[in-house]
């Protein structure tokens, strides 16, 4: 009874107040938990070009890159991979903007839900046995009102059928928004920026890392480091984009 009411006023509600897109806000009618139009869901999935293994970046289409592309073959990554949702353009890059304050959150949900649908497969491939967030700095957390590679990752973790922890990791300092720095600046300033908790039981786990851009790949490695050092036996990282 109760269920039936409650589906008749959601019915009302649509009629009288047509969900609009998060990102376009054209209206549009498709009964899903999606908060995004056809249109703009679509060019956020569409991701065909080819990526970097290691860094996710995109590479042209003949590049040899089994031991990295230019950008990253210097780079020591404590995690063994990165995966992305898409390039730093368009309506995804809109959409990372969009999601720097609380209004964001239902938008990382989204993102995080329809990701996890279209790699579904990969990331089953990996038999990754914990999602694990990125962690903001708690006060940088209480400014924004939440995490966004948090809520990325438990809507991501709904798909996946597979635990997600946002207590097992923590950032023990601030550190300056990584687009002020170089990326020298950034690898000294996040140098030992991620610890374990004593709820963190990650021995001989395969561990996804989430968050919502990746740029030098310097967050992902000292958090990885962190996790390797707790007895982690993979760590792979998961970006919405490569910036
Ligand atoms: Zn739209
Ligand atoms: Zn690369």
């Amino acid at each position: 009874m109760f269920s039936s009411l409650h589906e008749i006023f959601r019915g009302l509600d649509r009629l009288v107040y047509p969900p609009t897109c998060l990102l376009c806000s054209s209206p549009f009618d498709r009964q899903t938990s999606h908060s995004l139009c056809t249109s703009c869901e679509r060019s956020i999935i569409n991701d065909s070009v080819p990526t970097c293994r290691r860094c996710c970046s995109t590479i042209g289409p003949h590049v040899a890159a089994e031991d990295g592309c230019d950008k990253c073959r210097t780079e020591r990554f404590q995690f063994e991979g990165a995966m992305r949702l898409g390039s730093y353009d368009g309506p995804l890059r809109e959409a990372i903007i969009s999601m720097k304050d609380q209004s964001g959150e239902i938008l990382a949900e989204t993102l995080g839900s329809i990701w996890a649908g279209r790699d579904r497969e990969k990331f089953l491939f990996l038999a990754i046995d914990v999602l694990i967030p990125i962690p903001l700095h708690w006060s940088r957390r209480i400014v924004r009102g939440y995490s966004q590679p948090s809520a990325i990752a438990h809507s991501m973790a709904d798909v996946l059928n597979t635990p997600c922890h946002d207590n097992w990791l923590k950032r023990t300092r601030r550190t300056p928004k990584q687009f002020t720095q170089s990326p020298a600046m950034r690898r000294e300033n996040l140098k030992n920026a991620f610890q374990v908790t004593r709820r963190c039981q990650v021995k001989d786990r395969r561990v996804m890392l989430v968050d919502d851009v990746l740029t030098t790949g310097a967050t992902c490695h000292e958090a990885a480091r962190a996790l390797k050092a707790a007895g982690a036996a993979q760590v792979w990282a998961a970006v919405l984009a490569h910036r």
